[in-house]
């Protein structure tokens, strides 16, 4: 009967959908290239590239070994 019965705050995030903060954008994989929709701080379309991308990167530092 009480009308300003309020959702506790663990329903709310619960009904929220957790994608809704982040904005995609459009843009180039910086290892291979393909385009791809990633959030606003990602560079690489995978996991897959970022973490052959960050390899390239280091391997790039011991070159001449
Ligand atoms: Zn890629």
């Amino acid at each position: 009967m009480s009308d300003d019965f309020q959702m506790p705050d663990y329903y709310k995030s619960i009904k929220k959908p957790q994608a809704e903060k982040e904005i995609l954008v459009k843009r180039k994989c910086f290892y291979c290239n393909k385009e791809k929709e990633m959030g606003k701080f990602q560079r690489y379309c995978s996991t897959l590239c970022r973490s052959q991308g960050t390899r390239n990167y280091v391997s790039g530092y011991k070159v001449g070994y």
